[in-house]
């Protein structure tokens, strides 16, 4: 910018040389002009210097984007049929694999859970409720899952049964939460579950439009009384009728359930199965 300035007024000065007179005072008032300018130009040489930092701030951005671009391809998708996890027709992927959620959280061991995982190294969806992140603990322990890479899902605002409000009420339900969670981890979800798995045609519509993947699950037994257990409840996730290839595993913020963690993470495991990083779903 400088070196443009001191090019001008040497070609200033070279046309003054030029000049008659009357152009000669035509020159003055507009080197006075050019000067003027200069000054603004100084003025703003300040944030034009602060703008350079950002500038080259700005290329780290930039760089991870691309990284994250490089690093992770969408190879599964979500069966609407049993909610399995699937390797997209003719990614040859992994199919013995299955997904992590936690819903309601993060309430009492939301955080505590997602640590538990990040140690194992196992991605898992945390399905979060508008109730549990309208004060400041809720907003910090949902930023602290988020940062220990976990993936944000959206499980409505207060967890109604969509098919028992309006269709006003159902549109808020999901919306706001997407706007809550925005403000707080910079993003929105990709993701939704209905609270008790109840999906509405409008509900549908409104999750499409915000652009999420619908999940329910293949199986989870947390909210089942004899499964209120670590011992019981890590046994029956890893050796369910139901466990596949591709099952959604739902699971809760529960104490019990993060007791048994561990043991689940491990017997699956033992199976040959491994996890479904989120981010690798469309
Ligand atoms: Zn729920």
């Amino acid at each position: 910018m400088k070196r443009f300035w001191i090019m001008g007024m040497a070609l200033l000065l070279i046309a003054c040389a030029d000049q008659t007179e009357n152009e000669q005072s035509d020159a003055v008032e507009k080197e006075d002009e050019e000067v003027e300018l200069e000054v603004d130009e100084g003025e703003e040489g300040d944030s034009h210097l602060s703008k350079q930092d950002d500038e080259i701030e700005g290329t780290d951005p930039e760089d991870e984007m691309t990284n994250e671009e490089e690093e992770i391809e969408q190879v599964y998708e979500i069966n609407t049929a049993n909610w399995a996890v699937e390797p997209i027709e003719g990614e040859d992927v992994e199919e013995q694999v299955v997904l992590l959620t936690i819903d309601d959280a993060p309430h009492t061991y939301g955080v505590e859970m997602a640590h538990i995982l990040a140690d194992l190294d196992v991605p898992a969806i945390f399905f979060v409720n508008g109730h549990f992140i309208n004060d400041e603990e809720g907003e910090q322990e949902l930023k602290e899952i988020h940062e220990l890479g976990f993936e944000i899902g959206n499980h409505t605002m207060s967890h109604p049964n969509l098919s028992e409000i309006t269709e006003e009420e159902q549109m808020e339900e999901i919306v706001k939460l997407n706007e809550r969670i925005e403000e707080i981890i910079g993003e929105r979800p990709r993701f939704f579950r209905a609270p008790f798995g109840e999906n509405t045609d409008f509900s549908n519509q409104v999750v499409a439009t915000e652009q999420m993947t619908r999940m329910n699950w293949t199986y989870g037994y947390d909210w089942v009384a004899d499964y209120q257990n670590a011992e019981s409840l890590a046994d029956i996730m890893v050796n369910a009728p139901e466990l596949n290839n591709g099952a959604n595993l739902l699971m809760h913020d529960r104490e019990w359930t993060k007791d048994a963690l561990e043991e689940i993470v491990a017997g699956l495991r033992d199976k040959g199965y491994q996890f479904v990083d989120p981010e690798q779903i469309k």
